[in-house]
């Protein structure tokens, strides 16, 4: 049985596989290696994922979501129709999408998996992932950390021991690791991020530069609604993406306001500098997390042997040359910094399913784990202080334990808070949770002992137990967070009967064919814009209608010209233009 590996980025996912000691990308039907990480619904219903639904986000936000994986771990709801979605749910859709990919692609059977998350990741989001895998009906046999995945890929294994800084900027999260690799072995020893800094940032930086140039052209504001935004989002996106091969860059997006009864066009040249003036405070936080990974790790900049760097983002000439002047060493090329996760992963779960792959996985904790402890001081009992008892960048799995006893007389309870964090005063950390010892025997302060034990395990899932020395009383507490909390067989079955119902066939995420005139095979997007462009028509003042009649025509000859018309780029692009006009004219109408 294969065991695929599976990078569940932000913006991005991607499934690889080890085959024969090779280790490959697994590409979707359309030959594209990577899955964009949004998940929608068309307007009949139909669950989308990926580039169809991606590609209908700027004209139907309400039932479309992207970047997901930021909200993983929490209880934020997506809502679409009349159905709300935890986070985990999205994510089960993605996986589920990759999941038939990678069985599409080999032939057979997949149902268990490596998933690689951000080194920066909370447990609660890291138990958030893995029931997204259990949902989606894959077995996560182990999370591991992006970088680790990364640096795998790079295949960086000597006899010497190298120390790598891998710096991985993708859409939504930021990490930089310090990791060691000797041999075979590739350890964590440090890392440091920002689960919320990303090209996304620097896409909508670049939208409100956008909205000012716009307002300096025309002397009106952009309209606020959402698919508006959401267009200007998009276009903002596509020219940070060509800045980054070119020096100047200009956007085009027609129709995107008005003034008056006047349409607007969005036409506007931008300079890398500007970009760069733009994204520059937010890549000096990213060197600043550099150098705090560094001091953990106890190394200086001078004893980096390479540095690597991952995530789309990375492809920013500025990114690049700020880490060169910061670290006195330009990183390493070669792999395809979107990729280099999805392989790691792959090679891992190359390893786990007895593959002959030669590599051993090393990771360590993010954070430290602790719990909240009153001390004795000469002026009194000082409570709330953090007590850690695993320490951040502790190699997992790993498992402590530390006594503690009682701070008052004749104390009958203790309540076993549990935090992670950094920060000496216990409530300035994260809470993961929290459980009560009850029933003490009454004894004098100090005399009972209560043993506190951590056992933190290669996904990542923390169990606390706590023992009372004397009579043996236990409590345990398994970290999850109420809403991400691993659901029930019951809930589970529900669950993935719910995401069945989404996918019962495989051609849930292709476009089907309707039949249009001559027996000419549209997508049933473009033939819902045909038909409201049909009824728009007559309610259109005169140059409007000519407009609109042009771009029919021109679509109508285009759909005949093309023997399969759903990959025409020609339609492509004046569905997307029939798209806008039709937006612009509801707007229009509206005011
Ligand atoms: P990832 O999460 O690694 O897939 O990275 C996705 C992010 O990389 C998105 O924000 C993309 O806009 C961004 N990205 C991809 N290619 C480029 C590029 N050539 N220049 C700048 N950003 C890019």
């Amino acid at each position: 049985m294969k065991v695929v590996g599976i990078d569940l980025g932000t913006t991005n996912s991607e499934v690889a596989i080890v085959e024969n000691g090779q280790v490959r990308v697994l590409p979707g039907e359309d030959g594209d290696s990577i899955l964009p990480s949004c998940v929608g619904f068309s307007d009949t219903g139909k669950l989308l994922v990926g580039r169809e639904a991606l590609r209908q986000y700027a004209a139907a936000p309400e039932r479309t979501v992207k970047s997901i994986k930021r909200w993983m771990g929490t209880d934020h709801k997506t809502t679409f129709g009349d159905k709300e979605y935890l986070p985990h749910e999205v994510a089960a859709m993605i996986l589920r999408a990759l999941q038939q990919r990678a069985e599409k692609a080999l032939g057979e059977t997949i149902t268990q998996a490596v998933i690689t998350v951000p080194a920066y990741f909370t447990d609660a989001q890291r138990q958030a992932t893995k029931t997204a895998g259990e949902i989606a009906g894959l077995e996560v046999l182990q999370i591991i950390n992006e970088p680790t995945a990364a640096a795998l890929a790079y295949d960086l294994r000597s006899e010497e021991t190298e120390r790598v800084v891998v710096y991985d900027l993708g859409g939504g999260t930021f990490d930089v690791s310090v990791v060691e690799i000797t041999g075979e072995v590739t350890e964590v020893l440090a890392s440091h991020g920002n689960n919320r800094l990303g090209g996304d940032d620097f896409d909508r930086l670049l939208q409100l530069h956008l909205a000012d140039l716009f307002r300096q052209q025309h002397g009106v504001d952009l309209p606020d609604d959402a698919a508006t935004q959401a267009r200007l989002l998009r276009a903002a996106e596509q020219l940070k993406i060509d800045l980054s091969s070119h020096a100047f860059a200009t956007v085009r997006e027609a129709f995107l306001g008005s003034k008056g009864k006047t349409p607007l066009h969005l036409e506007i040249e931008v300079a890398r500098a500007d970009l760069e003036k733009l994204i520059h405070p937010l890549l000096v936080e990213t060197l600043e997390a550099i150098d705090r990974a560094l001091t953990d790790a106890n190394l200086e900049p001078e004893e980096i042997d390479r540095i690597i760097l991952v995530g789309g983002s990375t492809r920013i000439p500025l990114v690049q040359q700020m880490i060169q002047e910061h670290l006195g060493q330009a990183p390493t090329d070669g792999i395809q910094p979107d990729l280099c996760v999805a392989l790691g992963a792959a090679l891992q779960a190359g390893v786990l399913g007895g593959e002959s792959v030669d590599a051993i996985l090393v990771d360590v904790i993010p954070h430290s784990l602790g719990i909240a402890a009153a001390i004795t001081t000469p002026m009194g009992i000082m409570p709330d202080y953090f007590s850690a008892i695993i320490p951040r960048n502790s190699v997992v799995p790993v498992s402590r334990s530390h006594v503690y006893s009682t701070v008052f007389d004749e104390q009958e309870a203790v309540e076993i808070e549990v935090f992670q964090g950094e920060n000496a005063i216990a409530s300035e950390n994260v809470p993961l949770g929290s459980f009560r010892v009850e029933n003490l025997p009454p004894k004098p302060a100090g005399t009972i002992q209560i043993e506190v034990h951590f056992d933190f395990d290669l996904n990542g899932i923390l169990t606390v137990t706590s023992t009372e020395k004397g009579k043996g009383q236990q409590g345990t507490l398994v970290v999850n967070h109420a809403s991400i909390q691993k659901l029930s067989s019951h809930d589970l079955k529900q669950a993935r009967a719910d995401l069945d119902a989404l996918f019962e066939s495989d051609e849930i995420i292709e476009i089907s064919g309707e039949e249009l005139g001559d027996a000419v095979e549209i997508a049933p997007e473009l033939a819902e814009l045909l038909n409201r462009a049909r009824q728009a028509l007559p309610t259109l003042d005169a140059e409007a209608a000519e407009e609109l009649q042009d771009l029919l025509d021109q679509i109508e000859k285009a759909i005949r010209a093309s023997a399969n018309a759903n990959q025409s780029t020609e339609l492509t692009e004046l569905q997307a233009e029939l798209s806008d006009f039709l937006y612009y004219a509801s707007t229009n109408e509206a005011e």
